[in-house]
């Protein structure tokens, strides 16, 4: 049970690196890294009763993770999250296997802690001494959080609007933080600018090969809970698309190994009204994204006018037969709501977007009935209490009858108590 990682590769150009050293982006070209692996090696040892046998959390998939010596990677418990059936929400939608796979659950609230454990634990092993990060919010609270357990000094740098919790969270782990007044990549120049030269790695999104590999599990594992075989779709909130491009290549990796056959899932982009560069190249049959202008959206995490792997997101989406598609902020926290008033799950306004998305793919046909959809809540409602404005009353508990009185109103009003979802 070790790594079979051989060398990385150039998604675009096709040069082929070594492994051993820190890398960023392609020498030659400036694009997308990826690691890659031997993968009939990996297939001896990674057999689905070997695996029966392992921790269910991310490094049971050792063979296809870049970590050598997983034994002194920080680890907090990353990966292993339940993907959980969404019966009520299904019914509401018109979709009769609808399943959620709550990533709030994994360290720090978030999917990112999949990334950020793998980028810091691998860049920690080739010689990084300090690590640092542009970031909409989630990513900065993880990449702190294991930098912390790795003993690395972390700087994270975001915009000036992230919320006030994960703001909180970065200092709680005692990275240095700074604000910037702009979005995640004027945050991303501030670092370049400012910091890289200066000893600190850049662990930002797909600029060096290893996050991408920590967000693959996600595709390894609900395979593996699917009793290995994939979704009808897959609906996924997209900011810097590391999600999207990791699970598919997780899926070509599985196939190459004989755990799974051809068939995709339909990879479905989706962003806010307010910032959805993808969405809108998607539609123009464009390979690119063009940047997006004064983006604007109550999402953190889809806050992202550009992304640096824009050409590998659109190929899976298109590969796979999936869309991309906006829904609007009204819309994301409609879904937020749903999903925690009918499923008792509190998801991160970027998850109560793909909720909707669900409805509205099936609304709008391009989902099936009987299709098998698979929502990724990609992180804690938790984290955006701000979002939820309801008010509760205050009683006085020196006026006896006053609760009563209350409950009587609603039960005339036939609501018994529960708010209108
Ligand atoms: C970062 C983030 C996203 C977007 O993820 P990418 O893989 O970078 O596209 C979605 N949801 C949440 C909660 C996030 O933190
Ligand atoms: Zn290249």
């Amino acid at each position: 049970m070790r790594s079979t990682l051989t060398h990385l590769e150039c998604t675009n150009c096709g040069a082929v690196y070594p492994a051993d050293r820190l890398m960023t982006t392609c020498p030659a070209c400036a694009k997308v890294l990826y690691a890659r692996y031997d993968l009939p090696a990996a297939a001896r040892t990674m057999t689905r009763e070997a695996l029966a046998a392992r921790p269910w959390d991310l490094w049971r998939y050792a063979e296809l993770l870049p970590v050598q010596d997983i034994a002194a990677a920080p680890r907090l418990g990353e990966g292993g999250t339940p993907l959980l059936p969404a019966p009520a929400l299904g019914r509401l939608f018109g979709l009769e296997n609808l399943l959620v796979k709550d990533e709030g659950r994994n360290p720090t609230g978030s999917f990112k802690a999949r990334g950020l454990g793998m980028a810091v634990a691998r860049a920690r092993e080739l010689g990084a001494t300090a690590v640092a990060i542009p970031s909409a919010g989630n990513a900065a609270a993880a990449m702190a959080a294991y930098a912390a357990r790795a003993g690395l000094p972390a700087l994270v740098a975001m915009p000036k609007e992230t919320p006030a919790t994960i703001q909180a969270e970065c200092h709680a782990y005692g990275a240095r933080v700074i604000l910037v007044d702009g979005l995640i990549n004027d945050a991303g120049k501030v670092v370049r600018e400012g910091a890289t030269g200066r000893g600190w790695f850049d662990v930002s999104t797909l600029k060096e090969p290893y996050r991408a590999e920590g967000k693959k599990t996600m595709g390894l594992e609900l395979v593996e809970q699917l009793g290995w075989r994939v979704p009808d779709a897959i609906v996924y909130p997209t900011g810097g698309g590391t999600g999207i491009v990791g699970m598919w290549k997780a899926f070509a990796e599985l196939e190459a190994m004989g755990l799974i056959g051809p068939k995709r899932p339909k990879m479905i982009v989706v962003q806010a009204e307010g910032c959805a560069p993808l969405v809108r190249a998607f539609a123009a049959g464009e390979r690119h994204a063009a940047p997006w202008i004064d983006a604007e959206t109550a999402a953190p995490g889809m806050r992202v006018p550009v992304a640096i792997g824009d050409y590998l997101i659109l190929d899976a989406v298109r590969e796979s037969g999936g869309t991309a598609l906006a829904v609007s902020d009204a819309e994301l926290m409609e879904g937020m709501r749903l999903a925690a008033t009918h499923e008792g799950l509190f998801v991160a306004p970027e998850a109560g977007a793909a909720v909707v998305a669900a409805r509205n793919l099936r609304a709008s046909g391009f989902l099936g009935a009987a299709d098998e959809v698979l929502v990724f809540a990609t992180g804690t409602g938790l984290k955006h209490a701000d979002l939820i404005r309801d008010e509760a009353p205050v009683i006085d508990p020196r006026r006896p009858g006053a609760l009563a009185a209350l409950l009587d109103g609603d039960l005339d009003g036939g609501r018994l108590g529960r708010s209108e979802a």
